[in-house]
């Protein structure tokens, strides 16, 4: 049995580990020469909370504020320098505050995510950082709406946002290991510039999306790899109306959105493609590098995201081959701006404005819960009766659509990581199976998910109780007060 086998099977069969056990990356069981240095153990200084929130990107953000407004006193561990993550580098709006009721005639608009999601929004607003959730006007059986921000803003004011709600938030702060007794998650070891700190808490929630929190303590998880990684690229120096009238020219927009941009109205805000406007040789190229060209836009002269994809011989928990993926996207994005300037009109002083820090994914581990949640769930509209929030997209549509236009229900079960009493996920890593995890893993769900999680934690943390026995009633009172919109 080695180390992780070990550390695993402790916490599942509640064997006789030593009392809070800190379990960190060094658990890695192979070294490239088979050597191994013994690090010497350290005393750490402690640091106390309510809950702590790992990951400070999509989901983490709604945990974080959702737990702090319950009272708790709330930490938020981040690795970069801000909050924000997948949704500020790696996607192209926000999918999706509303079912999908343009493709389904007849079908009522309801907005059917509120809570913190929706008062981000409102407050990207106010600062110029979105488009609105601008209504579709072609290919409305994808999304009824499209919600383009900007990058920037939504990073400011997610900190002010956070800040607003008391969070510490610890940025330039790695997740490096978790402390475990038993069952029982005790706490997170944190490492910056600070130093190494053990962070203690009541109920903890894993928004890494790797799961990193989840693996460290022990929780079992599967890896899949079943994703392109992308690093996606925010390019400046272009025309959109100048694009887009190349399009139209073609017969060739797919996929169009009028909204805010640029201080004006009625603006466009997204555009997709055929392939039919582009000569022969840009499809060629454009090909071998994953290059996409679904656009969102809340500037003139900006693309917000353009994405090339690279599918990876392993999984992006591989530091190794995430180093030279990191390497070969950015060939790609240097290679797809030739593309672009050559042959794009709109495009010919197109250059890189922002890149992502790190490569994304759509998923890496898939943290196990006590529910995984089944595309027929998803696809067959199912709500269940401990539902903490109600979704309405997939990204498949119109292939695979949410029956009747309708949503399914995320349940509280699918939220607790199996095996550990205190622990919690949100975000992409939870469900397994890969037609559901295209609809839960997108950014409203997630958010959503977060302020579920971050609101039940709160209460576990108040009552000093596992998330199994939180009175699922008390929970989604506290969620109805937050405006939370259950349709169940
Ligand atoms: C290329 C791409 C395009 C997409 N397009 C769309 C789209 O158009 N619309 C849509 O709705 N969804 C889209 N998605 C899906 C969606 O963006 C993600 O699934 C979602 O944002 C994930 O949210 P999350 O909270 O799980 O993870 P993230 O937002 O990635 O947050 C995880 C956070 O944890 C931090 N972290 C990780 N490990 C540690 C650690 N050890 N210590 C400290 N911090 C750590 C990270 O830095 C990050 O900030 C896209 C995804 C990708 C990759």
């Amino acid at each position: 049995m080695n180390r992780r086998t070990f550390a695993k099977s402790a916490v599942l069969l509640g064997a006789a580990v030593p009392a809070a056990l800190a379990r960190g990356a060094a658990e890695k069981p192979e070294g490239p020469l088979g050597e191994y240095y013994e690090e010497p153990a350290k005393k750490l200084p402690v640091r106390k909370f309510d809950v702590v929130v790992a990951g400070a990107g999509t989901a983490g953000i709604v945990a974080a504020i959702a737990a702090a407004r319950q009272g708790a006193k709330t930490i938020l561990i981040e690795r970069k320098g801000y909050p924000g993550g997948t949704v500020t580098e790696g996607g192209t709006a926000l999918h999706s505050f509303f079912n999908l009721w343009k493709a389904f005639p007849g079908v009522e608009k309801r907005q059917v995510v509120k809570g913190i999601p929706h008062e981000i929004v409102e407050r990207l607003m106010k600062a110029g950082g979105t488009s609105g959730h601008a209504e579709m006007l072609a290919g409305y059986n994808y999304d009824s709406v499209c919600t383009a921000i900007d990058t920037e803003i939504y990073k400011l004011v997610a900190f002010e946002m956070l800040a607003e709600a008391g969070v510490t938030v610890a940025v330039n702060t790695l997740l490096a290991g978790a402390i475990v007794d038993g069952q029982r998650v005790r706490g997170a070891i944190a490492e910056s510039r600070s130093g190494r700190e053990a962070v203690y808490a009541n109920a903890l929630v894993d928004c890494t999306a790797f799961g990193d929190l989840a693996a460290f303590a022990g929780a079992k998880y599967t890896e899949p790899n079943d994703y392109p990684v992308v690093n996606s690229m925010g390019v400046a120096g272009v025309s959109v109306e100048r694009y887009y009238e190349f399009l139209q020219s073609h017969g060739a927009v797919t996929q169009l959105a009028r909204g805010w941009r640029s201080g004006k109205e009625g603006q466009i805000v997204r555009l997709d493609s055929s392939g039919k406007a582009f000569p022969q040789e840009f499809k060629d190229e454009a090909r071998k590098i994953g290059l996409a060209m679904t656009i969102t836009t809340v500037h003139d002269d900006y693309f917000m995201f353009i994405k090339m994809g690279l599918k990876m011989p392993v999984s992006p928990t591989s530091r190794d081959a995430v180093a030279a993926a990191e390497l070969e996207l950015r060939r790609r994005q240097a290679k797809a701006i030739d593309l672009l300037r050559k042959h794009v009109p709109g495009c010919e002083k197109a250059f890189i404005a922002r890149t992502s820090p790190t490569l994304n994914i759509r998923r890496a581990r898939v943290v196990g819960c006590d529910y995984d949640i089944t595309s027929a769930d998803v696809l067959e509209a199912r709500h269940f009766e401990d539902d903490v929030m109600a979704y309405g997209f997939h990204d498949n549509a119109p292939r695979l659509q949410i029956k009747g236009g309708g949503t399914y229900g995320i349940p509280y079960k699918a939220l607790r990581v199996a095996g550990l009493e205190n622990l919690l996920a949100a975000g992409m890593l939870i469900t397994s199976n890969h037609d559901a995890h295209m609809s839960t893993r997108n950014t409203v769900c997630c958010m959503g998910q977060g302020q579920a999680a971050g609101t039940a934690a709160a209460l576990c943390a108040a009552r000093k109780c596992g998330s199994r026995d939180l009175p699922y009633r008390d929970l989604r009172e506290a969620l109805v007060r937050a405006g939370v919109c259950l349709e169940s």
